[in-house]
């Protein structure tokens, strides 16, 4: 109907990750109990019968449980699962092998927390379910002892039966660790994005340089392997915010880091060094020249890039000082030297950049690093 809001099942659903794997745990005990309530029957096992044809309704109903409450929707499955356990023990003894489900709830209990807790959906007690599982193994141990089960049930069906829920009981642990490593990579990926770039320009931070330095062979503390850094500082940028708001200020930085990463390349990475700093990696012989010239690249592309900002147009430069590593130098010194560079530039009347070389060797006090 025109008009209305119409929200999708998918949009509906608070916690993704739970309702997702949870969906398809649910078919699975869904289609363990139908088949189970199937096998029952063939051994007038009433009282199981009874047992498995409320937990099929159970979990047929548990669906919406799971979309809305997931650590209730837990609770209810590890409480089904503890009681059938021990009603089939009762009913057709250990050799059945239901016992073993007691095993299983030990590991997936703390799984399914993990996972229900980052979905920000609350959170059970895994360890309270273990205990609980752990005395219900003691229950069905001293049920084999003391008691005989109320139905007889045949060698087969005793064999058959405790293959079943063992097999069963290697597959539910072994989608739940599955389930449970993958969610934790994909959030330590989310977690190393957010760490590592920078939401604004989308450029790597500085903490990534720490991981992309040993990727080129870069020791920090003193590297055989030759590479240059420079720092590139938007000039004046202080008075774009002053005069053209915060917002402008923003889509001056991404239209800079634009212009940088298309200068990137497998021995070129640009950062986003901090505010309205940029850094410029270059890798390999010849580094220093490589990035002397991409930056005066950067620094003619700046300058002739027109930022439009709602009415506003608006148009910055940058100043940039370059260094080339020596073999015994740490990256904190060689960033020093090209911050050296990068504070000449700026008294020097911006807009332009300054190599360590040339400046150095011009310098009385000589660095003896150039
Ligand atoms: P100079 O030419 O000497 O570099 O002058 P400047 O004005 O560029 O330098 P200054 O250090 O005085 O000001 C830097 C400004 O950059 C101040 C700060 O508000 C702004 N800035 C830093 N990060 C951001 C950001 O993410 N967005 C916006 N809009 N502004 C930022
Ligand atoms: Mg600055
Ligand atoms: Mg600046």
């Amino acid at each position: 109907m025109e008009g209305m809001n119409i929200v999708s099942e998918e949009e509906r659903i608070k916690y993704p990750s739970s309702y997702r794997w949870g969906t398809l745990f649910n078919w699975i005990l869904l289609a363990v109990h139908f088949s189970l309530l199937v096998a029952f029957g063939f051994t007038a096992a009433w009282i199981m019968v009874a047992f498995n044809t409320f937990s099929v309704f159970l979990y047929s109903r548990l669906f919406s449980v799971l979309k809305d409450k997931p650590a209730l929707y837990m609770k209810l499955v590890y409480g089904e699962i503890i009681l059938h356990m021990m009603a089939a023990v009762v009913c057709v003894g250990w050799d059945c092998g239901f016992q073993q489900y007691c095993f299983c709830v030990v590991g997936i209990a703390f799984f399914t927390n993990y996972v229900i807790m980052s979905d920000g959906a609350g959170s059970f007690s895994p360890m309270v379910l273990c205990i609980i599982s752990g005395i219900s193994y003691l229950f069905a141990i001293f049920v084999d002892i003391h008691m005989e089960p109320v139905y007889e049930v045949s060698p087969i069906f005793s064999r058959v039966s405790y293959t079943f829920n063992g097999i069963l009981v290697i597959g539910l642990v072994t989608i739940f660790s599955y389930v449970y490593v993958t969610h934790i990579q994909q959030n330590e990926t989310d977690l190393m994005d957010v760490a590592e770039y920078d939401a604004l320009t989308q450029l790597a931070n500085r903490h990534r340089i720490d991981r992309v330095l040993p990727i080129y062979g870069i020791d920090k503390d003193g590297s055989s392997v030759s590479y240059a850094a420079a720092i590139l500082d938007i000039d004046n940028f202080k008075k774009v915010n002053d005069n053209f708001g915060h917002l402008a200020g923003d889509q001056v930085l991404r239209d800079i880091a634009r212009i940088l990463r298309n200068h990137e390349s497998k021995e070129v990475q640009a950062f986003r060094w901090g505010g309205e700093e940029f850094m410029l990696l270059v890798v390999g012989d010849g580094s220093y020249d490589r990035l002397m010239e991409i930056c005066e690249k950067v620094r003619g592309e700046v300058a002739n890039n027109v930022t439009m900002f709602e009415y506003f147009r608006i148009v910055v430069t940058i100043s940039a000082g370059v260094a080339a590593n020596t073999a015994d130098e740490d990256f904190k010194a060689l960033t020093e030297r090209a911050d050296k560079c990068l504070y000449h530039a700026k008294g020097n009347g911006k807009n332009q950049v300054v190599g360590a070389r040339e400046f150095f060797a011009n310098e009385k006090d000589s660095d003896p690093a150039d």
